[in-house]
């Protein structure tokens, strides 16, 4: 079975085919979205219109391709809340704030007359490391925000109405001069924990410690740019870099954003006995083990009643080190959905 799969992120728009038969992606292509690039508009409705098009073009190049000929269905993978029929009810990095809520899976279907499933991006990728039968995880997407959704019996946890996995507006830090989440709200998760918040993060301890900015290996990957490295120099590619090589300037700035996130797993731990959670995203990719490293010893520190911490460490992973996660994951959504649907004609 072969089916087109699609993922809409705030810049990038990625197509390919996937080959359930051979669990395989081909033909990827990435083109810039025809968003705002998180910026609020006027024209919501109109950005919206041409988002909708850009999508029925790239739809139709790959049905049109030899990698989808025969093609049965389309998934796409959305940034943003999406409910049970496919409805995208917000995209603040595709379209900035506002607007209506759109029925992407709806419109897409009556224009490419095919079969069209849209879920959210992250429920996308948590279905990459989803296994029949496995055991339950929370997936956590950590670059520019901070997104998670819950696998457990064989579904990811997403109400009616695309509730769910938005740990990123958890609120972490009630000072009223707290970092602001892209939602408007101050002191959430996403504000403090992402690539985005450590970066913020790190030019405010830089600015505070000049002293140990200086002298940190963090300073020595910024120079080249200005001399003295200035705080504003620095970027999250180095600061990633810096933290993964055991920089103590770098790795004491991403542990207080990892604090918050432990408080966050923690819960989900607390809460559900989930007791597997896979990281994704640039950020957290890029600084590598010790992301997880730190991130143990913050959850050891906030506590996971009944644990040690060797299992504390246990329960955390790396995803793959590509950006295929929603494609791949997309691709395996609809594989399911396709034998569930052919199932009971086998049996008769
Ligand atoms: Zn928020």
């Amino acid at each position: 079975m072969r089916c087109i799969v699609v993922d809409v992120g705030g810049t990038t728009l990625r197509t390919a085919c996937w080959d359930a038969d051979v669990q395989a992606l081909s033909g990827v292509r990435r083109v810039p979205v025809r968003g705002t690039g998180g910026l609020d508009t006027e024209d919501v409705v109109g950005v919206q219109r041409s988002v909708v098009e850009q999508l029925v073009e790239e739809i139709e190049l790959v049905r049109g391709s030899a990698e989808g000929l025969g093609a049965v269905a389309v998934g796409v993978a959305f940034a943003g809340p999406v409910t049970g029929a496919g409805t995208v009810t917000g995209a603040p990095t595709v379209w900035g704030g506002g607007g209506p809520a759109l029925p992407l899976a709806e419109l897409l279907r009556e224009r490419t007359g095919m079969p069209v499933t849209v879920v959210n991006d992250t429920t996308a990728a948590a279905w990459r490391y989803a296994d029949p039968g496995g055991p339950a995880f929370c997936l956590f997407t950590v670059s520019s925000g901070i997104s998670n959704k819950i696998y457990v019996g064989d579904d990811v946890l997403v109400d009616a109405g695309g509730h769910g996995g938005e740990l990123g507006h958890l609120l972490c830090d009630p000072a009223p001069d707290a970092p602001r989440c892209d939602c408007g709200g101050r002191g959430q998760l996403g504000a403090l924990a992402s690539g985005r918040g450590m970066l913020a993060a790190a030019r405010r301890a830089a600015r505070a410690e000049p002293g140990a900015f200086a002298v940190s290996r963090l300073a020595e990957l910024c120079a080249g740019t200005a001399t003295p490295p200035q705080p504003d120099d620095i970027t999250n590619r180095q600061l990633a870099r810096a933290a993964h090589e055991g920089d103590p300037f770098a790795v004491a700035v991403v542990r207080t954003g990892l604090a918050h996130l432990a408080t966050a797993v923690s819960s989900v731990f607390l809460a559900a006995g989930i007791r597997r959670y896979v990281f994704v995203g640039g950020f957290a990719l890029a600084v590598g083990e010790r992301f997880l490293d730190v991130l143990a010893e913050e959850l050891l520190r906030v506590g996971c009643f009944g644990l040690t911490a060797p299992e504390i460490r246990d329960m955390l992973v790396l995803g793959a080190p590509d950006d295929d996660h929603c494609l791949i994951g997309m691709g395996r959504l609809l594989g399911k959905r396709h034998q569930a649907s052919e199932a009971p004609l086998l049996t008769k």
